[in-house]
C-alpha cells in the first residue's frame, strides 16, 4: 500500500454527469478541497445524452405554472410513492438552478419574447422543460465542465472506484484504478459523493451506456446504506427497434411533446385505448381535443400519448403482444404527417439524423418504429433529502444513483433538474460536514491492501469463463425475468439465475495485463451488476401489486395497503445477500396534502 498513489481531499465526488459536477462546484463554492472522480473522460457521462430538457416551472410559456403545480405532477407521475420533501424540494429549486445555470453561459432556446423557452413532456401540465434542441444534456454538461475547470477542481478522468473506505462505520475515503494503467489510486476523504448514474447495463435493450453498471447503488449497499424503491425501474416507451446493433437507443419524448403521435399496424392511435381511470380527467378522449391542447392548454385535456411513460409503455407492449406491432416488433411514431420538414429539422435535430444514419429512415417523410427500452432507475441510496447524506455517515447520494425523488415513475425532464438541485444540495452539505470536522478519519493500509487483493482476484485464476459470457447471460435474464410485466414464477427463477450467475462471476478468469484491459473492467463492474439486480428482482417479488414501473400480470391491480409502504434493500451481516425491509412512507404536511384535493 505505501506504493499506491494517495490523494487527500475534504469532498471526493464519484461521478463527472450533471449531479456531479454540480456537487462539486457547489463544494468548492463553500471552501472545501473537492476531486472529481469518473469512468470516462470528462464531458462523456450519461448527462451528455439527455435529449428533450429539464424541468422546472419558471412560468414562461404558461404564466400559471408553479412549484405547486410541478410538485403536483411529480408526486401523481410518481404513484404518490416519492418522499414529499424531495418532490417539494425539487419543484420548488429547480428555476433557480435553470437561471444560475444561464448565468453561467448555458445557451436555452427562446420564446418569441426572449425568455427560455419550454416544451410539453408527459405528464407536465404545463410546458416546462428548458430545452437546447433535442440536445440539452451537452449543453448543461459543457456548461458546468466549464465551470469545473475554471474553478480548479481537480478531475481524475479514466479511474473507476471499486470500493468505499470506513473508519468505525462512517466514510474515510474510497480505492480504484486507472483504467489506462491499471494501477491503484487512494483517495483519503471524510465525505464521498456517489454521483455514479444508473444500472441499466444490467439489461438487454436499454438506452444506457457501457458505464451504467450499477457501481454507486452497489458500493451504497456495501457500506451499510439501504436502497429504495429498486423494483421501479423505467422502460421508456419509444427506444429504436431496427437494425438490431441500434435495438434500444433512444427516441426523444419530445417527438410526441412535439406532436407526434403512436399508431399500430392498423393506423389507429391506439393510446386513446389506454387512458387508466387515475388520469382520465386530465386526458383528452378524442383525437380533436387531443390535437387543440397543442396550441390551447387552458380549454383542452392532453393527448393519450402524453401520459407517464409507465402508461405508454405498457400500451405499446400489449399492441404489440396482441398482433398489431409494425415488421420489426415495435409500433409507429408519426411525426412525418404532423408538421412540415422543416420544423421537425429544426425541433429534432438529433433524432432525424439518428434515424438518417442508423436505420436510413427520413423521419420527415416517413413514421419510426419504436419500442420499449430500458432507460432509467428510479430505486436509489436512501438519502435525507436536504443535505443528500444517506445512513452512513460521511457518504451523499445525488442524481440518478439516489432514490425517493422519483418514487414509483420518473417524469421526463425532471432528471436533469434533479441533477443540478441534488447535486447543489450534496456537495454543500458534503463540504460543511468535511470542513467542519477536527479530526480526519483515517484510511487503513488493511483495507487498502484488501481492496487490491480483491480487485486482482480474477488475474490469479486460471481456465475460468470470461466476463462477456456472464454479463450476456444476466442481460438475458434480467430482461426476460424481471421486465416490463412480471410475475413471481419468473421472478423467482430469476433469482434463482441470479445466484447461478454470482457462482460463476466468482470463478471469472482474465487473460492478458493490467494495462487497458476491458475485460477485466467488466469483471470487477459484474459483481455490481449482479448485486443491484438482486435488489430489483427481490423488490419486485416482495411487492405484490402494479404500480408506476413495476408491472404485474399475476397482481395487475394498484392495491392501496402498497400505497403507504417504501421497500428498501439492505445486505445482511454476511455481505452476501440482499433482504427486503418494509418502511412506512414519511407523511405529507397537511399544506401539501391539500394540493391534491383540488382539481
Ligand atoms: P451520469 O450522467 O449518468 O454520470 C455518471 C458518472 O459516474 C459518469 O461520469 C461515470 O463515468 C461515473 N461513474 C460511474 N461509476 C463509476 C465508478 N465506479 N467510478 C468512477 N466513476 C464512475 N433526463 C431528463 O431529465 N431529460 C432528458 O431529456 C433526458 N434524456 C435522456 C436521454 C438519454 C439517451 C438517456 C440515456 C437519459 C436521459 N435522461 C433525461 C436521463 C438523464 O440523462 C440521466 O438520468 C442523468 O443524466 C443521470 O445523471 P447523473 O449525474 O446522475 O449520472
Amino acid at each position: 500500500p505505501s506504493t499506491i498513489e494517495r490523494h487527500q481531499y475534504d469532498v471526493l465526488v464519484v461521478g463527472a454527469g450533471g449531479a456531479g459536477l454540480r456537487a462539486a462546484i457547489a463544494a468548492r463554492d463553500a471552501g472545501a478541497r473537492v476531486a472529481v472522480v469518473c469512468k470516462s473522460l470528462l464531458g462523456k457521462a450519461h448527462t451528455v445524452m439527455a435529449e428533450g430538457g429539464a424541468a422546472a416551472a419558471m412560468g414562461n410559456v404558461y404564466s400559471e405554472d408553479s412549484w405547486q403545480v410541478h410538485f403536483r405532477d411529480t408526486m401523481r407521475g410518481g404513484k404518490m410513492l416519492n418522499h414529499w420533501r424531495m418532490a417539494q424540494l425539487h419543484a420548488q429549486e429547480a428555476p433557480d438552478r435553470i437561471h444560475e445555470l444561464e448565468e453561467w453561459g448555458a445557451l436555452f432556446d427562446r420564446t418569441p419574447d426572449g425568455l427560455i423557452s419550454q416544451r410539453d413532456f408527459g405528464g407536465h401540465r404545463y410546458a416546462r422543460l428548458a430545452h437546447v434542441g433535442d440536445r440539452t444534456g451537452l449543453e448543461l454538461i459543457r456548461t458546468l465542465q466549464q465551470r469545473t475547470v475554471a474553478l480548479g477542481i481537480d478531475v481524475y478522468m479514466e479511474c473507476t472506484i471499486t470500493e468505499l473506505l470506513q473508519n468505525g462505520g462512517r466514510i474515510a475515503g474510497a480505492f480504484g484504478y486507472w483504467r489506462e494503467s491499471g494501477r491503484f489510486i487512494a483517495f483519503e476523504a471524510p465525505s464521498v459523493v456517489l454521483a455514479t448514474g444508473g444500472i441499466g447495463k444490467s439489461y438487454k435493450v436499454t438506452s444506457n451506456s457501457w458505464e451504467y453498471t450499477g457501481d454507486g447503488h452497489a458500493l451504497a449497499l456495501k457500506a451499510g446504506a439501504s436502497l429504495v424503491n429498486m423494483e421501479f425501474v423505467q422502460f421508456h416507451p419509444t427506444g429504436m427497434v431496427w437494425p438490431p446493433s441500434v435495438k434500444g437507443i433512444l427516441v426523444t419524448e419530445s417527438v410526441r411533446g412535439d406532436g407526434g403521435v403512436l399508431r399500430n399496424s392498423e393506423g389507429k392511435r391506439f393510446m386513446f385505448d389506454y387512458i387508466p381511470e387515475f388520469f382520465k380527467a386530465e386526458t383528452a378522449d378524442s383525437e380533436e381535443e387531443a390535437d387543440r391542447w397543442y396550441t390551447d392548454k387552458t380549454n383542452n385535456r392532453r393527448p393519450p400519448e402524453l401520459l407517464p411513460r409507465d402508461e405508454v409503455a405498457r400500451a405499446i407492449n400489449a399492441e404489440v403482444k396482441a398482433g398489431r406491432g409494425s415488421p420489426h416488433g415495435g409500433v409507429f411514431l408519426d411525426i412525418a404527417s404532423r408538421h412540415p420538414a422543416e420544423y421537425i429539422q429544426r425541433r429534432l435535430p438529433s433524432m432525424y439524423h439518428q434515424f438518417k444514419e442508423l436505420a436510413d429512415v427520413d423521419i420527415t417523410a416517413e413514421p419510426m418504429e419504436v419500442g420499449p427500452t430500458c432507460h432509467y432507475v428510479m430505486g436509489g441510496v436512501a438519502v435525507e433529502p436536504d443535505t443528500a447524506e444517506s445512513s452512513v455517515s460521511g457518504l451523499y447520494a445525488a442524481g440518478e444513483v439516489a432514490g425517493g425523488m422519483h418514487g414509483a415513475n420518473r417524469l421526463g425532464g425532471n432528471s436533469l433538474s434533479d441533477l443540478l438541485v441534488f447535486g447543489r444540495r450534496a456537495g454543500a452539505a458534503a463540504a460543511e460536514a468535511a470542513t467542519a470536522m477536527e479530526q480526519r478519519p483515517a484510511i487503513s493500509d488493511d483495507d487498502i491492501r484488501a481492496a487490491g487483493e480483491a480487485a486482482l482476484a480474477p488475474f490469479e485464476r486460471e481456465g475460468g469463463e470470461n466476463a462477456y459470457a456472464v454479463q450476456q447471460d444476466l442481460q438475458d435474464v434480467m430482461h426476460n425475468l424481471v421486465g416490463i410485466i412480471r410475475n413471481a414464477d419468473e421472478m423467482q427463477k430469476a433469482l434463482e439465475e441470479l445466484v447461478r450467475l454470482r457462482g460463476r462471476t466468482a470463478q471469472l478468469s482474465v487473460e492478458g495485463h493490467r494495462q487497458y484491459n476491458p475485460g477485466w473492467h467488466l469483471a470487477l463492474d459484474l459483481s455490481n451488476m449482479l448485486l443491484v439486480s438482486e435488489c430489483i428482482a427481490k423488490a419486485a417479488l416482495e411487492r405484490t401489486e402494479s404500480r408506476g414501473g413495476h408491472t404485474r400480470d399475476d397482481f395487475p391491480a394498484t392495491d392501496d395497503s402498497w400505497a403507504t409502504v417504501n421497500l428498501h434493500c439492505v445486505l445482511d451481516e454476511t455481505g452476501e445477500a440482499v433482504s427486503i425491509r418494509r418502511e412506512a412512507l414519511p407523511t405529507m404536511p397537511d399544506d401539501l396534502q391539500e394540493l391534491f384535493e383540488q382539481k
